[in-house]
């Protein structure tokens, strides 16, 4: 998943937890002050944040793309309105599915909501997705098992329903399953 940040309307703050001096979005920010404005400090799900892997920033007024970025922390900030978090991203830039599908684009995400933090599948993503292991190890992967683990999860399987027999195994599935149509 990513998750979308929508700026405010430009503030000065004092005692940023972030040591900024302003917030919010003002005109012809570049990406690197889009980025700094939007990522942080929300209150977020540890939960759910740490699955994401992407951070777009959009503008108050047009509901444009202002930063594409990849994230690669979640920090935790005491605030006077409680404990908050806020994202450490790295800017992404042209050659960049996500980069150059969003940039300066419509917020995929729009909604009715006010709340400024969405969180939403983007399919430019998919080819970047984490996801667990398929052989239950507990690691995580782009594809569908960690390198090497697709034989691990077979070899587990005769282990456990055919003594570790790989004939027995073949017999079975031979048993259980229509011949295949020959590939041709
Ligand atoms: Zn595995």
């Amino acid at each position: 998943m990513a998750i979308r940040i929508r700026l405010g309307d430009y503030e000065r703050v004092t005692g940023d937890v972030l040591g900024r001096d302003a917030i919010g979005c003002f005109p012809r920010m570049t990406e690197a002050e889009a980025l700094e404005a939007g990522r942080g400090v929300w209150r977020l799900d540890m939960k759910i944040v740490s699955r994401e892997r992407f951070l777009l920033i959009t503008d108050a007024g047009q509901g444009l793309v202002r930063a594409v970025a990849e994230i690669t922390a979640v920090t935790e900030h005491d605030t006077d309105r409680g404990r908050k978090k806020a994202l450490e991203a790295n800017l992404l830039g042209p050659g960049h599915p996500m980069y150059d599908t969003y940039i300066n684009q419509p917020d995929p995400l729009a909604n009715d909501s006010r709340n400024s933090v969405k969180y939403g599948d983007l399919p430019e993503e998919l080819p970047f997705r984490t996801r667990d292991c398929a052989c239950g190890c507990g690691g995580t992967t782009t594809h569908d098992f960690v390198p090497g683990h697709e034989l691990r999860a077979i070899q587990a399987r005769v282990r456990e329903h055919f003594g570790g027999s790989v004939l027995s195994f073949i017999t079975w599935l031979d048993a259980e399953l229509p011949p295949a149509a020959p590939a041709s």
